[in-house]
């Protein structure tokens, strides 16, 4: 891997020259208490030191709401709706959201049918990863996501006088080649920074511990009374889904125009919290009650995801943080798994 160092008195330079690869996304505080991720026009409005934003970066490659066809009705046609993807660049990705398009790239991005309108986005998506220090909602150490090797192109780790880049892609080389005299070669001190950093980051978790069982003891402790407890508070609001950078749950509706001779098909994030999710033909739903979309939302975030030996869950923490019932998924998981999980 190549790296390279950036002071900090050259980083706005740097996020400036970023907007001549696309449109620049990176994220500000948008209120006392929250972040998220908008067009830059002022590079000095980037917040550096979030730790989540209210919409997942998955919504640059999956919008809440697209158009996928229009359909002629009378001739028994359609057209794909396959709009031209200008390129973009997503600067301030963590190393959980990271993995977390890589979770979805295993999902989306079938060999033999890959999702054309998710695949465009990818491609044009140029992604700068920053390094992050956790609050009391991070627990990505769990599941070994709090550090990424690959799905970004140039990913910026914090050192006191600047950054070290490590460089992750052939577009990434690129940006940095033609770029050159905003970087430095990286020296000894640098790289004591950068693991003082790690090291400081590392000690900053509230949990460690391995959550490598957690799946097969959820599946043994359906019955506990915790879930029916935990899921009597739930308000069924999909939050949790909505904000979690890996649920991927969308539904699909075709709309005829009023002439009814044309129409069009659109697809929307869509939530296993809903009751209308595990609605079928002839009114039968296959997930009835809160307490079945409750766990049914445990046992999906748990399930092993093989390509990359981790789970869906990347443990950013947003499904608590934006959870208005104040319901703890860490908490849930923790109590069900024991004390092998301790306070750090
Ligand atoms: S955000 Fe909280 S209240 Fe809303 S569906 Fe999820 S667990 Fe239930
Ligand atoms: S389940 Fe919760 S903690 Fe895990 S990735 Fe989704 S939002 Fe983050």
């Amino acid at each position: 891997m190549r790296y390279v160092k950036i002071y900090k008195e050259k980083i706005y330079d740097f996020l400036e020259r970023l907007k001549n690869y696309g449109k620049l996304y990176a994220p500000v505080k948008i209120s006392e208490k929250f972040y998220d991720r908008r067009e830059i026009e002022d590079v000095k409005q980037i917040a550096f030191d979030y730790n989540r934003t209210i919409t997942p970066a998955k919504r640059f490659f999956i919008p809440p709401c697209e158009e996928m066809f229009e359909i002629d009705i009378e001739n028994a046609e359609y057209k794909e709706k396959i709009d031209e993807v200008e390129p973009f660049v997503l600067f301030g990705l963590h190393a959980c959201e990271i993995v977390a398009l890589r979770i979805l790239d295993g999902v989306y991005l079938d060999e033999k049918y890959p999702d054309i309108y998710y695949e465009r986005r990818r491609k044009a998506g140029i992604i700068v990863g920053l390094s992050c220090l956790p609050d009391e909602y991070c627990f990505c150490n769990l599941w070994r996501t709090d550090f990424v090797d690959i799905g970004f192109d140039l990913f910026l780790h914090e050192l006191p006088d600047g950054f070290l880049v490590r460089v992750g892609s052939p577009r990434g080389h690129k940006i940095v080649d033609e770029n050159l005299d905003l970087f430095a070669e990286v020296k000894q001190e640098d790289i004591d920074a950068f693991k003082a950093f790690e090291e400081k980051r590392q000690k900053m978790f509230k949990y460690t511990g391995s959550f490598d069982n957690i799946r097969y003891i959820l599946e043994l402790t359906m019955q506990d009374e915790i879930w029916e407890e935990e899921a009597k508070k739930c308000l069924g609001c999909g939050n949790c889904t909505l904000t979690c950078p890996t649920c991927r749950c969308y539904d699909v509706q075709d709309i005829p125009d009023i002439n009814g001779k044309s129409g069009k098909r659109i697809r929307f994030w869509d939530s296993c919290q809903f009751k209308s999710h595990g609605m079928v033909a002839g009114g039968h739903n296959f997930r009835p009650t809160k307490k079945d979309r409750f766990i049914n939302r445990y046992v999906c975030k748990t399930a092993y995801f093989y390509p990359l030996g981790t789970s869906y869950c990347v443990g950013c923490g947003n499904c608590t943080y934006f959870c208005p019932a104040n319901i703890d998924y860490l908490g849930n998981l923790i109590k069900i798994r024991g004390a092998e999980v301790k306070n750090a």
